[in-house]
C-alpha cells in the first residue's frame, strides 16, 4: 500500500499521470488512492519531493479482530 506524507505533498499530479493502474484520486485539497493499486511503486517514483512510501504488507501478520 501507498503511505501519503500530507505536509510533502504539493498537489502537482506527478503520481496520478504515473499510476497504471489508475489507482490515484487528487482534487485541490485530497490526493487518494483506490483498491486498484498493484504496489509497483511508479508513483513514488515520480514524486518529485518524496512525499509517497510503498509499505509493504504482505507477510505482516494482522492483529486477530476482538469483539
Ligand atoms: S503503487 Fe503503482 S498502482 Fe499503486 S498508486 Fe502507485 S503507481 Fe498506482
Ligand atoms: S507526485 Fe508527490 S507532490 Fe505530486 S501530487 Fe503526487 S504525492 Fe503530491
Amino acid at each position: 500500500m501507498i503511505e501519503l506524507n500530507d505536509d510533502k505533498c504539493m498537489h502537482c499530479g506527478a503520481c496520478v499521470g504515473a499510476c497504471p493502474a489508475n489507482a490515484i484520486y487528487l482534487n485541490e485539497v485530497i490526493l487518494d488512492f483506490n483498491d486498484d493499486c498493484t504496489d509497483c511503486g511508479l508513483c513514488v517514483r515520480a514524486c518529485p519531493v518524496g512525499a509517497l512510501s510503498l509499505i509493504r504488507t504482505r507477510g505482516l501478520k494482522v492483529p486477530a479482530v476482538t469483539a
